[in-house]
């Protein structure tokens, strides 16, 4: 399924990040989901509750943070509201996506022992 195989290159880098800062355990971790990345976020949240088993965020709870789809002007910048042709009404040039279709982890709280 699609969602596993994103937890499971979320994870390599959450194990990543922490063995860099010398972690001994991940707390808590954020990720922002774009309403057009095509993750189904209930999945991606049971996805991840079957990977942390026996990982280094097995005690990590993960946020979701669900990011609107935002559209704009191609070429004046123009932000275009939602539900309104996906062209500027101003210039007549094609809407592009300036937000809404990431997958992006954004906050990883971690635990650094002392030494
Ligand atoms: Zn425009």
């Amino acid at each position: 399924m699609h969602e596993y195989s994103i937890i499971g290159s979320l994870m390599q880098r959450v194990e990543a990040e922490a063995r860099q800062r010398g972690a001994t355990s991940v707390g808590r971790i954020r990720i922002a989901l774009g309403e057009l990345s095509g993750v189904d976020p209930e999945l991606l949240a049971s996805a991840y509750e079957v990977f942390r088993e026996r990982t280094i965020c097995q005690g990590a709870p993960m946020e979701i943070r669900a990011v609107p789809a935002v559209w704009e002007c191609s070429a004046c910048g123009r932000p275009i509201a939602r539900g309104e042709t996906l062209q500027c009404p101003v210039c007549r040039s094609r809407a592009r996506l300036a937000s809404g279709d990431e997958i992006i982890l954004e906050q990883i709280e971690m635990e650094v022992a002392d030494v």
